[in-house]
């Protein structure tokens, strides 16, 4: 077995044509993988403009026997295509839903908003409502505090089915943010039928806000639009003060990225809240 292992690990490199075996092994592995529970959410923390703490975003890691840790960009690609990223799916929301009741006990985390990433197949599913229905019930957990994070590709796939499922879930009493915003295509006559809390400004804008003139009108673009349509607006992949103060002064004033902190185990984040 350790020395599958070994011949397995460079096929994990994304440069490299994966083998079908290769392939094969790392879909067996996924399949085990919640059974086996080496998933693991990491949160990142979203401020205010007064550095307070709004909330968080779930971010998945898997924990893998041999490779150790490895980020969605290594695997998600394998889950979405096998369609496994579905019953994971199912998984971050049920763990989502497990912390928020853990966090209800400590007035310092008490309010915090989860925000956890949706993958178009998951959305998609039938009785996707009736799921996010049942886990907050079956939880007890206030749904003002779950926000789903939703990428327009999502949204753009059937638009009358997307926004009949969006509002069925508005009634349960849960968020919706709009991930990677900025990258898509979706227009304002669009937009404006979703019942959207939240735009959130996609981080490929953040590297060059600062020097480049426009990327920061799309920037203060996307703002506006939140503003008018009245969204609440925040910037992902904030990584320096520049940054933030320029970002401030265009009317956002939520953040999330790296100059806070990275997304890091539960434990860690809890200790950050407690450090104020
Ligand atoms: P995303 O939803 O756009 O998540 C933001 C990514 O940016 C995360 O990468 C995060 O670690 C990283 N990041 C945060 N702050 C900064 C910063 O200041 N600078 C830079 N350069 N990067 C920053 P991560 O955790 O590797 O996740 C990558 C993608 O994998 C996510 O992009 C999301 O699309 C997907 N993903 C993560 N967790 C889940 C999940 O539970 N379900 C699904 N379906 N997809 C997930
Ligand atoms: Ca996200
Ligand atoms: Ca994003
Ligand atoms: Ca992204």
């Amino acid at each position: 077995a350790k020395k599958a292992g070994r011949n397995t690990m460079r096929f994990f490199d994304p440069r490299m044509q994966q083998s079908l075996s290769a392939r094969l092994a790392l879909e067996l592995e996924l399949r085990k993988a919640i059974e086996k529970d080496q998933f693991q959410l990491y949160y990142q923390i979203q401020v205010d403009e007064t550095h307070r703490p709004l909330g968080a975003e779930a971010l998945l890691r898997w924990m893998h026997p041999e490779h150790g840790l490895m980020a969605p960009a290594e695997f998600i690609p394998m889950a979405e295509e096998t369609g496994l990223i579905v019953p994971i799916g199912w998984w971050v929301l049920e763990t989502a839903c497990t912390q928020l009741k853990a966090w209800e006990k400590d007035p310092l985390t008490r309010n915090l908003v989860l925000s956890i990433n949706v993958s178009a197949k998951q959305f998609h599913q039938p009785d996707f409502v009736d799921q996010v229905q049942a886990a907050v019930d079956h939880y007890g957990i206030d749904p003002a505090l779950l926000k789903l994070e939703l990428t327009e590709s999502i949204l753009l796939e059937n638009v009358d089915t997307t926004i009949k499922r969006m509002s069925a879930l508005k009634k349960t009493g849960v968020g919706f943010s709009l991930d990677d915003f900025g990258t898509g295509y979706s227009s304002l006559q669009y937009l404006k039928r979703l019942p959207l809390d939240q735009l959130k400004i996609d981080q490929s804008f953040m590297q060059e806000i600062t020097s480049d003139s426009s990327d920061m009108a799309i920037v203060s673009t996307i703002i506006a639009m939140a503003q008018s349509m009245q969204m609440g607006v925040i910037a992902e992949g904030v990584e320096t003060e520049e940054q933030r103060q320029l970002l401030l002064r265009k009317g956002c004033n939520h953040f999330q990225g790296y100059l806070f902190s990275k997304p890091v185990p539960v434990e860690q984040f809890e200790k950050l809240l407690h450090r104020g």
